[in-house]
């Protein structure tokens, strides 16, 4: 029932306590030992129901246990940036969002998170990915851009999120996701892990869920 028996490195420990959140949320309780386990897992979670940080902590969490973070980020020769983790959210709202969270949570740590999303300048977006990062969060669209001209690779990705998976759906997203997880440099289910978040769980997200996740808890908040 608290953050510290979930027993994440004292950089995270330390930055959970400045975000002022004194307890965890049912779906953090649930679901954070399970990513921490790294097994794949599938989300029933409303908004608002502390998901973001469900997800983002026990991440942030592995990439410090791999010492991916001392390895600093890749960014190989011509300048095409590996990320280790990917956030994949419907718009820029929610995936502005995630990176001021994934912000808060790495605060004072070798992480840096990134964003990228549609409707807005893809220069500045690529000079920002020309640093490196550790922890990228995207809409669909705005990533195959950039996967197209060559500024960022997929080969490095160890986890793999699909936050409020109904909702990119929805919006029409199914080809581009389906592209970027099955048609591109992804690594396959089994070295990646894949963790999908939706507030409602229909046929078109069972099927994702067949699709992308392997042997994968349930979790319904
Ligand atoms: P989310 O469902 O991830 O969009 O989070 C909803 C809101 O709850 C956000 O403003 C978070 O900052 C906040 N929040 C997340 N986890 C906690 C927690 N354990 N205690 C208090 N507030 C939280």
């Amino acid at each position: 029932n608290t953050f510290e028996e979930l027993d994440f490195h004292e950089i995270i420990q330390n930055n959970i306590k400045l975000t002022n959140y004194l307890k965890p949320t049912p779906v953090q309780k649930n679901a954070m030992p399970i990513i921490s386990a790294r097994r794949d897992l599938m989300a029933c979670a409303q908004t608002g129901s502390g998901k973001t940080a469900a997800f983002l902590v026990p991440i942030l969490n592995l990439i410090f246990q791999a010492g991916n973070e001392q390895n600093c980020v890749y960014v190989n020769k011509r300048r095409k940036l590996l990320p280790v983790a990917l956030i994949l959210a419907p718009t820029r709202e929610l995936a502005s969002q995630i990176y001021d969270e994934a912000r808060k949570f790495s605060y004072r740590s070798r992480v840096r998170p990134c964003v990228v999303y549609g409707g807005s300048d893809i220069k500045n977006q690529m000079r920002d990915l020309d640093i490196g990062c550790h922890i990228l969060v995207a809409t669909p669209g705005r990533l195959i851009d950039l996967h197209d001209r060559g500024k960022v690779g997929l080969e490095k990705i160890r986890y793999l999120i699909l936050d409020e998976a109904d909702r990119m759906l929805d919006m029409g997203f199914e080809p581009q996701i389906r592209d970027i997880v099955e048609k591109r440099d992804m690594p396959r289910t089994g070295f990646r892990q894949t963790m999908m978040f939706s507030a409602t769980f229909p046929k078109e997200i069972q099927h994702l869920a067949r699709d992308f996740l392997r042997n994968y808890i349930f979790l319904a908040v």
